[in-house]
Formats: structure tokens, sequence, C-alpha cells
């Protein structure tokens, strides 16, 4: 079998204004599409960050991807060693072969070892927007919480926070835990905006509150200082993101658990090995999201199914998706779960027309980059990027 065409699809969907530390979501996500067709007609999809960055890399591949044997990964991982690049075309190939074999994914990957897959509300603080107002206060959030458990069923919160000073997000995380009770399982992800002695302040402060929190503060050796000083565990998908970041981070023990990604790991086959590397040195292994589109959802699914050290609920935007490109809408979530796709390949059906007409929202919303900072000053015009903030 050979890969005969690639196509790279640059696409655009709406995105409320979400905020994080480093500034606002834009009106629009950006997420690149990979078709890859074979020569006997089956069509695999991967899907990877947005923008010009990496539709650039990708490009770059066309020539080593077409012609290639969607069954020979190995051989495109060692032409392709950047994670984020190989990932999209991984996954495609093995939507091929799943769908060639009559096999969907987890079974290329060695089973599925769980199914549904839990889930973590992914609460965010935003401005303004039509479909669900306002919520910049700790009393705002705990509305929002309500509304995801409700709608979706979700027993463990992660909330987006850095943004409120951090006496506001402590508030915040109280009223949650006041609100839900222990057996919701919350947790903090304040993006690296604190200094260390304000992340041992407000970890301190939320002690016996959190399953983990996430990336408080810069670095592996700011999160080393910050892991000595508390007892709550601390996870990241910002200071260890790399195979060859382990060494250090675990010489430092800066990090409890490592939340995975197939995106900038490098696929779902090295989401496995990264999973047995934590599992072997003690750590958890949870999952972490971008805003993202069906194909990478289906593609997190068959990843968390399949990967056996996956000790944490995962992360997804998804629940802020208003319009998906798979056939037949937006995957549901039951009771903070998700089935996992079952038919041959991911075991999704996408609606091309639906791909198309974000292709050319891309081509119109005038986006090309990914730009949280510059966005914020159309609310706080003399917003500055800092690090640390407090
Ligand atoms: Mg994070």
């Amino acid at each position: 079998m050979k890969i005969v065409e690639m196509q790279i699809l640059p696409v655009a969907f709406p995105d409320p204004p979400l905020r994080n530390s480093t500034g606002c979501h834009e009106p629009f996500a950006l997420r690149t599409l990979v078709r890859l067709k074979t020569d006997d007609g089956f069509v695999g999809w991967g899907e990877t960050y947005g923008g010009i960055g990496p539709q650039e890399g990708l490009e770059a591949t066309r020539h080593l991807v077409e012609g290639a044997d969607p069954f020979g990964l190995e051989n495109l991982r060692r032409l392709i060693p950047e994670p984020r690049t190989y990932s999209p075309i991984e996954v495609a190939c093995l939507d091929i072969m799943g769908q060639a074999l009559g096999q969907p994914v987890y079974n290329l990957l060695g089973g599925k070892l769980r199914d549904p897959v839990e889930f973590a509300a992914y609460l965010f603080y935003h401005f303004d927007c039509p479909q669900y107002g306002e919520c910049l206060t700790p009393e705002a959030m705990v509305v929002q919480a309500k509304r995801l458990v409700r709608d979706h069923g979700f027993h463990a919160l992660k909330l987006k926070g850095g943004v409120l000073p951090p006496d506001a997000e402590i508030e915040t995380l109280r009223l949650m835990a006041a609100e839900f009770g222990p057996d919701f399982r919350l947790r903090h992800d304040p993006n690296a905006i604190w200094s260390v002695e304000t992340s041992i302040r407000v970890t301190n402060a939320l002690e016996g509150t959190l399953e983990y929190m996430e990336d408080p503060t810069w670095g592996l050796d700011g999160m080393a200082a910050v892991h000595a000083a508390v007892r709550t565990p601390l996870s990241t998908n910002m200071c260890l993101v790399a195979f060859d970041h382990f060494p250090e981070g675990i010489r430092l023990q800066s990090v409890d658990v490592v939340l995975s990604d197939h995106h900038f790991w490098g696929g779902l086959r090295a989401t496995q090995e990264m999973a047995r590397i934590c599992e072997t040195w003690g750590l958890g292994v949870s999952m972490h999201s971008n805003s993202h589109l069906g194909v990478s959802l289906a593609a997190m699914l068959h990843s968390a199914a399949s990967t056996r050290h996956l000790t944490y609920a995962c992360d997804t935007h998804y629940v802020w998706l208003e319009e998906d490109i798979l056939a037949g809408g937006k995957l549901p979530f039951v009771d903070g779960h998700m089935a996992v796709p079952t038919g041959p390949g991911l075991g999704i059906s996408v609606d091309e027309d639906a791909v198309a007409r974000m292709n050319e929202a891309y081509g119109k919303c005038g986006l090309t980059t990914r730009g949280d900072a510059e966005y914020m000053k159309k609310y706080i015009p003399d917003w500055q990027p800092l690090r640390p903030r407090w």
C-alpha cells in the first residue's frame, strides 16, 4: 500500500473569549487537518496545531509522506523526527491501517484497557459572549461548573487559572469544593504565571482540596523548588514535555504527574512510550488538551483506551466547541465519560463539507497564528505578558 496524496487543510472555527495566564482566546481557533489517501482508495485523517508554522512543517514532509507505506510508521518517524509534525501523519496512517484491516486504532495499539474514557470539565474564566455571558468571579465560576456537571456529568473539574489574583482563585476552588464535596476531584492550572513563593503559598492554602496543581511556576528548577515545599502532587504539560526532559525532571523531582498529549509527544505510540517511562519512575499520567476538533478527539480516545498507565481523567476543550467536522455532529459525554469509537480506523466519519467551510473560514478570519496576548489588548489595552505576574 502506498500513500498517493497528502492534503494539508488549515481550518478555523469559532471560539469563545476564554482567558488564561497569557491572554484571551481569539474569536477563531486554528487547527490543521491532514488527509492522506492511498493507492487503493483509503482515506486517513490526522489533526494538529493551527497556523502557518504547523502548515509549513507538514508541507516540508510531503516528499517523505507521498509514496510511503502507511504501515511503515517507524520509518516515517525516523524521517520526520519533529514530534508535532509527525503526530498527525501517524494518526492518519493508523486510521488507514485500521480501515484496511477492519480494526479500530486501539487494536493496532495493543487493544483497549478502558472504555469509556473519563474526562475532566475544563473551566475557564471568560469575557462576555453571547453563548455564556461573562465569568470573571469565583461565584460565576461555580455557576459554570454546575452547568458543565449538569450537562455532561463530569466528576473531575479543572480550573484554568492564572487569570484572577491568586487569592480570588483560592476562593474559587474553596467555593467549588464546598459546592461539590469530596466526591469531585479538583485541579488548578495557572500556566506557570506565579513565582515560586506564590506557588508554594497558593498550593499549601489549597492542600487537601486538589488532586494536583498543574504548572504553578516556570521550569524544571522552579517546579522542583515548589515540589520540595508542598504535599499536593504537581503536574505539568509545560516543563516536562519531551523525552529528553525526563532525566533532569526525574533527577530534580520537579513533578509527580506528566500530562500526555499525542500532538507534542509524537503520536499515539510515543504516548504509550512516555506513559511507560512515567510508570517506571513512579509518575502519574494525565492528558493535556488544546482547542481541537473531532479527529484529535478520536485519536485521544484511542490513545487513552490503549495506554495502560493513564492514572487521571483526561482534559479536553471539547465542551467549548460549537460545531464539529464529524458527520452526525459532536460526540456526547455520558456521566463525564466518552465512548471509544469502535469502527475501523479512528472509527469516525469526517464531514468534508464542514471541513471545506472551516477551511474557507481560515482564509477569511485573517489569523495565521495564535495570539492570545495581543488579543487581550482588546479588553485591557495596556495588557503586558508578564512571567511571573504574581
Ligand atoms: Mg496545563
